[in-house]
């Protein structure tokens, strides 16, 4: 498995840049031809990803997200998004379906659900008080 080609990009934990995440990678795997669905996927993945970044990662002003994408001569499409916040406690925890820290918040704690359900793989790293490290896979067909 070759890489064929890799970005990266960083940019300020705020709302406004959920869709332009979206777009970039969406933008930079155009080359590989995916079809709607599998963009739709990714799409999807990326903002859940990045809102999470947004939402959660700096309960005291502004951080940065970084985002990186990656893809390989079999149609592997690999997506990082890191953050230096608060991190996360207990990750099994935050990856079961409908925890969410912020209850209150129209928060359904549904979105590592997501992720997984929308890529082929989603590995969680973080470490409380350095950051978060977020890596998915899919493979287009
Ligand atoms: P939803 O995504 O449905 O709006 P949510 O963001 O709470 O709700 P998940 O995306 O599944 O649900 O995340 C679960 C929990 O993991 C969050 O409530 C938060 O406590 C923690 N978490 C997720 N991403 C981060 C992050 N980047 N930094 C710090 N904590 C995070
Ligand atoms: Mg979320």
């Amino acid at each position: 498995m070759k890489s064929l080609n890799y970005m990266e990009v960083s940019f300020k934990a705020q709302s406004v840049n959920e869709g332009f995440a979206r777009l970039v990678v969406a933008g930079f795997c155009l080359p590989l031809k995916p079809n709607l669905d599998e963009l739709g996927d990714i799409k999807t993945a990326v903002s859940e990803a990045v809102t999470n970044c947004v939402v959660h990662a700096y309960p005291n002003g502004n951080g940065l997200v970084w985002l990186s994408c990656e893809y390989f001569d079999d149609g592997l499409v690999k997506i990082v998004v890191k953050d230096e916040g608060v991190g996360i406690k207990d990750i099994a925890k935050a990856r079961e379906p409908f925890f969410t820290t912020k209850p209150g918040e129209e928060r359904s704690g549904m979105g590592f659900t997501v992720m997984s359900s929308f890529m082929d793989k989603l590995r969680v790293a973080s470490s409380p008080g350095k950051g978060t490290k977020v890596v998915m896979i899919k493979q287009l067909s």
